[in-house]
């Protein structure tokens, strides 16, 4: 088993980025409200998630960690329609079998915490640890039981780099989330919780105020479908391939004919051969998407991409030509 789990591993796995990528993904599924990431070495030597969510109950703990045994995937159908970010039950299995795992956890109405560990896939016994109410994985030594895989780790500071541009991008996408990091001892980012949708301030801290203050908004409805989010003026001189961020129903996505569609708009009404910078969400019936075309989840398919395609165009070209005019 712990074979399967370490090639699934592969697949999940590529760097300290995806750890905690899944760790978070993970938090944010059982609600809570309050992140802390503890970074040592780039997330190598250490990548520690505490949040303050629901938690698991101690005999729970050994399922969390079985591959599949919490797949909330009972049949095919359960695909569409999946509203939470985790839905394989892989991801920490995954990570234990490559890694000095442990996980800790209380909720709520329990008088006892508990912890289990798994070193390189082999699972120890759960035991009673205090806790506040939610739940705090460790991943220390990542890949130390797969040289092939560790021998592809970058320099502390690019492994980093990864984990704070994942971080940037879900801290825009969840404003409502405080989030805070320390890399080897010392505090480095911190997101204050804020309940408006995207509000300024969150903005501000994830682009800078150079964005923030160019910045276009956007807010359309139409054919079932929500374009909404920040798109940089020609007044924004940082404007670059780098600050593109889109999110399909509130996870970052990847998708050619929508940065397209974007792109023919920032082009055909101002400022051609210019990459433009954005924060755009798009909202529509999960139905209408899968998102199960890749592990990672950064890509979809849309039933409708044409479609799509044409109202993400539309929305951004009337809204800059309304600048314009
Ligand atoms: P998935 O997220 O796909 O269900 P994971 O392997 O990421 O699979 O997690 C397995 C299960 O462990 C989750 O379904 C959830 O029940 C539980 N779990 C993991 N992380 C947390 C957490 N931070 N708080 C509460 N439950 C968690
Ligand atoms: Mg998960």
């Amino acid at each position: 088993d712990t074979l399967i789990n370490q090639i699934a591993a592969g697949e999940v796995v590529e760097r300290p980025a995806s750890v905690v990528k899944e760790l978070v993904e993970n938090a944010l599924d059982a609600g809570a409200l309050r992140i802390d990431i503890d970074l040592e070495e780039g997330g190598v030597r250490l990548i520690r998630i505490r949040d303050d969510g629901a938690g698991i109950a101690p005999e729970q703990l050994p399922l969390a960690i079985s591959r599949h045994a919490t797949s909330k995937i009972a049949s095919l159908d359960d695909l569409e329609g999946v509203a939470t970010l985790g839905f394989r039950g892989e991801a920490l299995p995954s990570i234990a079998s490559v890694s000095r795992f442990a996980m800790s956890s209380r909720r709520a109405d329990d008088g006892h915490g508990a912890t289990i560990e798994v070193e390189g896939g082999r699972v120890g016994e759960v035991a009673p640890r205090p806790h506040p109410q939610g739940t705090t994985v460790e991943v220390r030594d990542l890949f130390f039981n797969v040289p092939a895989r560790r021998k592809f780790l970058r320099a502390e500071r690019t492994e980093l780099g990864h984990i704070e541009e994942w971080l940037r991008q879900l801290a825009l996408a969840r404003p409502d989330v405080e989030l805070r990091m320390s890399h080897n001892g010392k505090p480095s980012r911190r997101w204050k919780g804020d309940s408006d949708l995207l509000s300024d301030v969150r903005l501000h801290e994830t682009l800078g105020e150079e964005f923030a203050r160019n910045a276009l908004h956007v807010d359309h409805e139409g054919a079932g479908l929500r374009l909404h989010g920040w798109i940089a003026q020609p007044s924004y001189n940082r404007a670059s391939a780098d600050q593109q961020y889109l999110y399909c129903n509130g996870r970052a996505i990847r998708d050619r004919s929508v940065a397209h569609a974007v792109k023919q708009a920032y082009a055909d009404v101002l400022f051609h051969g210019r990459q433009p910078a954005y924060v755009l969400f798009l909202e529509l019936d999960p139905r209408r998407v899968d998102v199960n075309v890749h592990p990672a989840k950064h890509e979809v398919r849309f039933r409708d991409s044409r479609l799509i395609h044409d109202f993400v165009y539309r929305t951004l070209q009337a809204a800059l030509a309304e600048t314009r005019a």
